[in-house]
């Protein structure tokens, strides 16, 4: 019997993972997507990356989605010696525009309103919350004079938050600007812009991506801002990302947990994809195996309803990449022996929708029916969305003629893309569906299978049929099957 797939693993590119067979062995250990950061590079670096991923998914014959994930106004300091240098508690430490080697006493900082941002008084953090500092004074250069409250190591190029203030920067950078007027140019799947903090930002990024080309924006989650304007934000992106990483530097880290919790609630009933990322399996950067810890944090994810589940540093630069896929696609196969929502009883935002009516009626049904499969149809893929996020427990075959939308279907939880003939008579699709369930072990002759979608299909219409039928053998004619007695 096929595997099915279940909650989706997004894998980070990076140095780890670069070459078409590094990609092609991380698609064969369970990954769905690739994630490209724009942190570490730009269009011209990133491209030959994007065309590894094509070709990977070639030969691997899969549908394979990039996510293009734009850099965003993340403050970092600038160069320290190679060995780091070591922050004391209790010793004065300054942060400067000024071009200067960095050592135990400064470093550099590209932020140019740092001084405005950062009054006396204020917490910085560095390195994702490892060293913090306050700020005892500025002065007539800008350059911001602090103490070292917890002291560490302090290498090149980390991170630089100011918890809790609001900063003068735009949430897209000149940086992002030129990223995204370049993945306007490309085929990419989706884009995920960082540190979002109203529904504007993202209006932006779609008219930077050219507004025609409808490519899903992702907003993540790494503000306090964005948490304020949950629903502005959701309502404007096609789903979110809950990034861990820098939220839990901007947030207490112990409101981190309830905060994933609840924008999963929100996002599923708003019919929004969503993704859980950072330190899932951090340990496995240089382990062989997830600590326990990390095992319940990726069974709680998927028991919480994310749709995906992010590898960053495991698969960017870790000694063991595909172990990491690997455990992840393990821990994500286990979690779907635990109880569902699948009730069709309480999604209730958005009812008014075509959709969302449909597909809790179609999961109810399909329930009821004791059904071996939904199949949907639909031009966007937005019926497999919904019926995706009432999390059926039976496998969603969500059919498709166009390569774009099928890259996109493979991210949706539990939900199984299939390409069919451009333009097919709906029998024949029928008939394909069936013969893919029946060639997966995933049902046999006379199963019920209930079908949802929007038809006339290709008409442009929303969804607004459910159909059900019975699994014919291939090449059978009766369109109808006895009933089983
Ligand atoms: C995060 O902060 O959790 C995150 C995913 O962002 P990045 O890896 O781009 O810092």
């Amino acid at each position: 019997m096929q595997r099915r797939n279940y909650t989706k693993i997004i894998a980070t590119l990076g140095p780890a993972s670069l070459s078409v067979d590094a990609i092609r062995t991380l698609l064969r250990a369970g990954a769905s997507c690739c994630r490209l950061n724009f942190s570490h590079g730009d269009g011209a670096s990133l491209a030959p990356l994007m065309a590894n991923v094509r070709e990977a998914a070639r030969l691997e014959r899969r549908h394979v989605a990039i996510l293009a994930d734009i850099q965003g106004p993340k403050l970092r300091i600038g160069r320290m010696p190679a060995a780091g240098a070591l922050l004391i508690e209790g010793n004065a430490f300054t942060l400067t525009r000024r071009d200067v080697p960095g050592d135990d006493t400064i470093v550099r900082t590209e932020h140019e309103e740092l001084a405005q941002d950062a009054p006396p008084g204020t917490r910085i953090l560095l390195a994702d919350g490892a060293i913090e500092l306050e700020v005892d004074s500025t002065d007539e250069l800008n350059d911001v004079h602090c103490r070292v409250i917890t002291g560490g190591r302090l290498f090149s190029h980390k991170g630089l938050n100011l918890p809790g203030r609001a900063l003068h920067t735009e949430t897209l950078t000149e940086k992002d600007r030129r990223d995204l007027q370049f993945l306007a140019t490309t085929d990419v799947d989706m884009v995920a812009i960082s540190f979002v903090r109203r529904a504007a930002d993202l209006e932006l990024a779609r008219e930077l991506l050219g507004n025609g080309r409808k490519t899903p924006v992702i907003a993540k989650l790494e503000r306090p801002e964005a948490l304020e304007r949950l629903d502005e934000i959701l309502d404007a992106s096609d789903g979110v990302m809950v990034a861990r990483g820098d939220l839990g530097v901007e947030l207490p880290f112990e409101q981190v947990p309830l905060v994933q919790k609840r924008v999963l609630a929100r996002a599923a009933e708003r019919g929004r994809w969503t993704i859980v990322a950072t330190q899932m399996l951090q340990s496995m950067v240089l382990a062989r195996r997830p600590t326990r810890a990390e095992a319940s944090d990726v069974m709680n994810a998927v028991l919480d309803g994310a749709d995906a589940v992010m590898l960053s540093e495991e698969t960017a630069v870790g000694e063991n990449s595909v172990l990491a896929v690997k455990a992840m696609d393990a821990l994500t196969r286990a979690a779907e022996q635990a109880e569902r929502r699948g009730s069709g009883a309480d999604l209730g935002a958005e009812a008014h929708s075509f959709s969302v009516g449909a597909a809790g009626a179609a999961v109810a049904a399909a329930a009821r029916l004791a059904a071996r499969a939904i199949v949907t149809l639909s031009g966007s893929g937005l019926t497999a969305l919904q019926v995706s996020k009432w999390l059926p427990p039976l496998p969603i075959v969500a059919l498709s003629s166009t390569p774009a939308t099928l890259r996109r279907l493979d991210l949706l939880r539990g939900v199984q893309p299939l390409e069919i003939a451009h333009r097919a008579e709906l029998e024949d699709q029928l008939a394909h569906a069936d013969a893919f369930l029946l060639g997966a072990g995933w049902a046999q002759v006379g199963d019920v299978v209930v079908t949802v979608g929007a038809m006339p299909l290709g008409a442009g219409r929303e969804t607004n049929t459910i159909r059900f039928h019975r699994v014919r053998a291939p090449g059978s004619k009766t369109t109808i099957p006895p009933a089983p007695r």
